[in-house]
């Protein structure tokens, strides 16, 4: 436990919070520290987890073959219809493309791909090489896209020019170009887009049948199991819904100014949140009481259904505790409401991407003892874990192997899942997978806390 530190130019992303404690004044939506190991992934990672979902449209890794390993085996997002975003294609650079350009070889890359996949648009995404050698996406895609009639968009995702929240801008940035393009004939007065679910196990599928059930068109999901000819017309939904907001917020906030779209942040995890989810926006749709009605009778027979198989739940996880490390700060705050209402407390919660609002509200609904933290890595996980004598990491795939290293159950709530966690089915798969996982006997033979020989 001793070699066990906190880097010296990390302090200031690190808060315990104690009757003791000075002003909170936690630093984050900074770079991370050189040396730190930060677990935050690069900006052509933040753009890529954002749109690889769309599920008609090519994605094309402009740069070396390196890069191209973020594909769908690592963020599986599932698609009702097309599969072309499960496949992964890469310029593949070499050195002699290096010293006299790439530009060429992407127009033919494009132009091929196009010609064999038939996709309704093509991402074509920039990493670190290319912001090095200055290749002119854009000219490129402007070029592609008038030689194969389909939108060619460039993502200006070089992983070095920022974190991986500029990805997601970079990302955003691409999909307003097709937002606008396409008919908004037909579409119903009570209509909404889903942004920043990402459906990598279903979970659209879940919230879609929700509102659907509530009397709501959804008009596009951005970006699970994403259609490009959706997105072109969601400026047509009189309401745009935003989870993950981290990465989706931009998005929401170009199509209010765009197009008068407003826009609710929800989650859909968790059964307060999830019903909160239903019920915002049925009071934003107050003129038509049969919306409400509906909310109503769904969370009622969901909540009555799910309520007493969580209490089994509860009674043998009381008093385990929980640490969170997640990307967007956004879903800590749903998860320490979901974990309370299994009987588990949260001695840790930090996130990769948080703001200054994200940490002062993660404050205020964390106990005293608890750590919050932005821009972790894993000394510091793993020192937090054994100190606070966590029983249970839940982050992503990056912090799997550390709380199995530990021997401490985990549980994952980012791209790597198979099993939903939204909607009131979501926090039945949830509670069970907390349950397996703490409660497994192979703990036992783990060197549990403190065990590092
Ligand atoms: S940091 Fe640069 S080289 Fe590495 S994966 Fe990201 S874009 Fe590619």
């Amino acid at each position: 436990m001793d070699k066990l530190e906190i880097l010296e130019g990390r302090k200031q992303q690190v808060y315990e919070k104690t009757k003791e404690a000075e002003a909170f004044d936690i630093k984050c939506e900074t770079t991370s520290l050189s040396g730190s190991v930060s677990q935050r992934a690069c900006v052509f990672c933040g753009s890529r987890v954002v749109l690889y979902p769309v599920a008609d449209a090519l994605h094309l890794v402009h740069g070396p073959i390196g890069c191209a390993a973020y594909t769908w085996d690592i963020r599986g997002a599932l698609s009702s219809g097309p599969e072309l975003h499960r496949l992964s294609f890469s310029t593949d650079l070499k050195e002699m493309d290096v010293i006299y350009g790439g530009e060429k070889k992407l127009l033919a890359s494009i132009i091929e791909l196009v010609d064999q996949y038939s996709p309704k648009a093509a991402f074509i995404y920039s990493t670190c090489i290319i912001g090095l050698i200055g290749d002119d996406i854009d000219a490129v895609c402007k070029k592609a896209a008038k030689e194969t009639g389909i939108p060619v968009l460039p993502v200006h995702s070089e992983g070095f020019k920022g974190t991986k929240k500029d990805g997601y801008k970079a990302a955003c940035d691409a999909l307003m170009k097709i937002v606008g393009t396409g008919s908004i004939e037909g579409i119903s007065k009570y209509s909404i887009n889903i942004l920043g679910e990402f459906n990598l196990a279903g979970e659209a599928w879940i919230i879609k049948d929700y509102y659907e059930q509530m009397g709501i068109e959804v008009v596009s999901t951005m970006t699970g199991d994403g259609r490009i000819d959706d997105i072109c017309r969601s400026h047509g939904a009189s309401l745009n819904i935003v989870q993950c907001s981290g990465s989706m917020i931009r998005q929401a906030k170009m199509m209010e100014e765009k197009y008068g779209i407003p826009y609710l942040r929800v989650s859909y995890f968790g059964i307060e949140d999830m019903s909160k989810a239903l019920y915002d926006v049925a009071k934003h749709f107050s003129d038509n009481p049969a919306i409400l009605d509906a909310a109503k009778k769904l969370v009622s027979r969901e909540v009555s259904e799910l309520y007493p198989q969580l209490l089994k739940f509860r009674n043998a996880l009381s008093g385990k505790k929980a640490a969170i490390y997640v990307g967007g700060a956004f879903k800590a705050f749903s998860l320490i409401k979901a974990l309370a209402s299994i009987g588990v407390d949260v001695v840790m919660a930090g996130s990769q991407t948080g703001n200054s609002d994200d940490y002062a509200g993660l404050k205020e609904m964390c106990d005293e003892g608890t750590v919050i933290v932005d821009d972790s890595n894993p000394v510091e996980l793993s020192k937090f874990i054994l100190e606070k004598e966590a029983d249970l990491l839940i982050g992503g795939v990056k912090e799997r192997p550390i709380a199995y290293k530990l021997g401490v159950g985990f549980c994952d709530h980012n791209h790597e899942r198979k099993i939903p966690l939204a909607g009131f089915v979501g926090m039945l798969n949830f509670a069970k997978e907390v349950y397996q996982s703490v409660m497994s006997p192979v703990w036992q033979f783990a060197p549990r806390k403190g065990g590092f020989s």
